[in-house]
């Protein structure tokens, strides 16, 4: 169905950074895309292709019906990773958000509350799905499928006095759900203590604090969280996007009170966490770990971030660069999806969120030279664009 304004171009192999059109014609583009936020490892890395290889030749489903090892191996070392104590699988970063909201009004049902509500925010992006389009803050992406799922309250982002005031005036509330970064909103990152002044908020009435990391998640921000920034725990958090590196999976992630709110028949998936899905995310987990991909990340992103604002900083038309790790955004003063074409005209895949952010989201594993080169383009990209819009 026509569901994307796709770009008239197809890619038939990657390697690393790099994306082929043709094996014969030897045509490459350098990704800062990554498959919006999925392939951190980069195209066909070795040790995800050996693990995924190797496990189709062993097992790919058997549904969770029965004991899954691989499963348990993936939640023990997520739970590790993110400090939760318990997982759910699924196969996609709107499926994780639904799991949470699910729990979240078992939550509050087990609070005695009323009609539970869930508190998001403007501008947020949580998938595709009725709820989590419900939860998205952006009126278009609502336009024409209303009528929306009740018992969500929407909060202006970045604003604890907002969300304090909402909370003195509302009984109802059981959980809030946000992503400590928003990325498909603009790239908007919140106060460096926006997270803990939530979190003891959420303590003080006793609500959860849930954390959308579809996209922030997996070292995407020079952490394995995002939120691991800060010096605060949220007693849930969502990650699929990065996860597989490209293999399809989502996670929920939760502590153990809440956890223990589903027992057997709550939810469920057929596909969520089978054998070779769990075999990818385990192979992208340990090359992250063995590779330092984290501390890669957060060096190059934060070298990308101080080139562009040296660079950038002479126009006009540049509003802000900011970034944390190798999830970039570079806000102009004026819509701008024209420079994806720009940019592919020289062989850059980058992407615009909403209107006039640009956003750069390239592998974990790119080097100085790739960080050099995407600069190059977009900076010498995005003189080219403002210089033709001002005639
Ligand atoms: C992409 C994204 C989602 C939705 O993930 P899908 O896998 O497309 O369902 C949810 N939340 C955030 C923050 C995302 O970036």
């Amino acid at each position: 169905m026509n569901t994307y304004a796709r770009k008239p171009i197809s890619f038939e192999r990657g390697e690393g950074v790099w994306l082929y059109t043709d094996s014969d014609k030897d045509e490459r583009y350098l990704d800062a895309l990554s498959g919006i936020a999925v392939c951190g490892l980069g195209h066909a890395h070795p040790a995800v292709a050996k693990a995924v290889a190797d496990q189709a030749t062993k097992l790919v489903h058997t549904s969770n019906v029965y004991q899954i090892a691989l499963q348990e191996k993936l939640g023990a070392k997520l739970c590790q990773l993110s400090g939760m104590d318990a997982a759910f699988f699924c196969n996609s970063g709107a499926e994780a958000n639904e799991a949470a909201i699910k729990l979240a009004r078992v939550y509050g049902h087990h609070k005695n509350l009323k009609i539970p509500a869930i508190m998001v925010m403007e501008n947020s992006f949580h998938g595709r799905t009725m709820a989590t389009l419900t939860a998205t803050g952006n009126r278009k992406a609502h336009a024409g499928f209303e009528p929306l799922v009740p018992g969500f309250i929407r909060a202006p982002y970045n604003d604890i006095d907002a969300v304090s005031s909402i909370l003195e005036n509302n009984d109802n509330v059981a959980a809030i759900l946000l992503e400590p970064i928003q990325g498909e909103g603009g790239l908007n990152i919140p106060d460096s203590d926006y997270l803990s002044k939530l979190r003891a908020l959420c303590d003080q009435h006793k609500i959860l604090m849930m954390l959308d990391e579809v996209q922030s998640g997996n070292g995407r921000t020079g952490k394995w969280f995002c939120f691991q920034h800060e010096n605060m725990q949220p007693d849930l958090v969502v990650t699929a996007k990065g996860l597989g590196n490209g293999v399809p999976i989502g996670v929920c992630l939760a502590k153990k009170e809440i956890a223990e709110l589903f027992t057997p028949g709550s939810h469920g998936s057929t596909f969520g966490g089978n054998p070779l899905a769990c075999r990818a995310s385990l192979a992208t987990l340990e090359t992250i770990e063995s590779e330092n991909l984290c501390e890669n990340a957060a060096q190059l992103g934060k070298y990308m971030l101080e080139s562009f604002r040296e660079k950038l900083s002479t126009s006009e038309y540049v509003r802000e660069v900011r970034g944390k790790g190798l999830m970039i955004g570079i806000e102009l003063t004026i819509p701008c999806g024209g420079l994806v074409d720009l940019c592919l005209e020289s062989k850059l895949l980058i992407n615009v969120t909403a209107d006039q952010v640009i956003r750069l989201l390239p592998p974990l594993i790119i080097e100085q030279a790739h960080a050099d080169t995407i600069v190059e383009i977009v900076v010498s990209c995005v003189h080219k664009f403002t210089e033709s819009y001002k005639k």
